[in-house]
């Protein structure tokens, strides 16, 4: 979101500080034949930091985040740098292939000097003696945990509650972290057009959006909490009759179980970042649908959209009018019509799920799982998510 962008060089200073500890740490904690696999935009730098201090074994990075195209990327004034650290990686790891194209076309533009050959699915970037793969994984969800749980008893005794306080009522569902890319505000305006458009759909559909609260502190996400809570309060006003109330918003982390169980209640998810890495909500949903008969509806902004794309209802989240069309088609549209969308999403998001993108990526930077068959060895390997 480059207009919240704020270049202050003090944030840089700190950015490399906390790399220092980490750099220290890996150092005092790394033997010969370690794997090191780094996490995110938080620690971009770190591979370069590390191989100054003498590190030698192989490190594979992966970027949870989109990666921006040049024309904002080449804003950033440590923008050098920052491609430079990443390219000190063995593995370089995207989300989805228009991150990886972002990060090549970067590169090509900042550092002319860097030889770029495609080697298989890999691209390889050549620079001072060192070449660096880079690729596309996918990450995703632990299918069977989230399938598991949503047909078990007690969520089923949950589902059939939310849905007996709500009768002959179709649930649209939102769940987002509080943060300017989610596109809350813009959400709640296509819903709000979509209630105008379509006054059939009053009494017989709700909004429930979860709205997850992140970095309170700051100022900037105070005023779009604000602006998110007087965009509910003024549809709500307008649109609300006895027994019927458009938005329904909850401001609060979820327990796992109510998150799975509104998984398995809402008719539809509602998923419209204007930008995500991936969106692990949109496959936990699909995960969750064991009757096969929700609708997803996805922003083509989101990462998950390069897998789903073909059996959701993929909108632009700036193009309110299409995402209203879209809540409407998803609200009418028959069993008969929803099932093998569903039941497509779900063999995707069961297939790619976390363990493949585990596999895959440890694969590609040549390590061996001690035993991939064993689910409690990959559940080890990927507690920190
Ligand atoms: N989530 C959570 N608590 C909640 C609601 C959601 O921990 O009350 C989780 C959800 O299960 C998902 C994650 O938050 O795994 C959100 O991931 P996503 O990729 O959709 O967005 P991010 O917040 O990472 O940008």
């Amino acid at each position: 979101m480059q207009t919240l962008c704020n270049f202050d060089p003090d944030y840089w200073v700190q950015y490399q500080s906390v790399e220092e500890k980490f750099a220290n740490v890996v150092m005092n904690n790394t033997s010969s034949g370690d794997f090191l696999w780094i996490h995110d935009f938080h620690l971009l730098g770190l591979a370069r930091r590390i191989r100054s201090k003498g590190f030698k074994e192989r490190i594979g990075f992966f970027l949870h985040i989109p990666f921006p195209p040049p024309d904002i990327f080449c804003k950033l004034p440590w923008r050098s740098q920052v491609l430079e650290g990443m390219l000190h990686s063995d593995l370089i790891g995207f989300q989805s292939s228009r991150h990886r194209e972002n990060f090549l076309d970067c590169v090509r533009r900042l550092m002319p000097q860097v030889r770029l050959a495609r080697s298989g699915s890999m691209m390889e970037c050549t620079f001072e003696n060192h070449t660096a793969r880079v690729g596309v994984f996918p990450i995703g969800v632990d299918y069977n945990q989230f399938a598991d749980a949503a047909d078990s008893a007690e969520i089923t005794s949950r589902v059939k509650t939310i849905r007996n306080d709500l009768p002959g009522r179709q649930i649209v569902l939102g769940v987002d972290r509080l943060d300017h890319t989610k596109g809350i505000p813009y959400r709640l305006r296509a819903f709000e057009l979509a209630m105008r458009r379509y006054p059939e759909l009053h009494r017989s559909v709700s909004l429930l959006q979860v709205v997850v609260p992140s970095r309170e502190s700051v100022p900037k996400y105070q005023e779009l909490k604000a602006d998110i809570e007087q965009e509910v309060s003024r549809i709500n006003g307008e649109f609300t009759q006895p027994g019927w109330v458009p938005i329904h918003h909850v401001f609060r982390s979820l327990e796992w179980e109510d998150l799975v169980s509104y998984y398995r209640a809402a008719d539809v998810a509602l998923i419209t970042p204007l930008k995500d890495g991936m969106n692990l909500v949109a496959k936990e949903y699909c995960a969750c649908q064991s009757e096969e008969n929700g609708v997803l509806i996805l922003s083509e902004f989101a990462g998950a959209a390069m897998q789903m794309k073909r059996d959701a209802l993929l909108v632009n989240p700036y193009d309110i009018e299409s995402v209203a069309k879209a809540i409407h088609t998803a609200v009418t549209m028959s069993t008969a019509d929803r099932r093998p969308l569903m039941r497509h999403l779900r063999g995707v998001v069961r297939r790619e799920d976390v363990y493949w993108w585990l596999d895959r990526f440890l694969e590609a930077g040549g390590v061996a799982m001690p035993n991939t068959e064993s689910h409690e060895e990959h559940k080890l390997a990927t507690a920190w998510l």
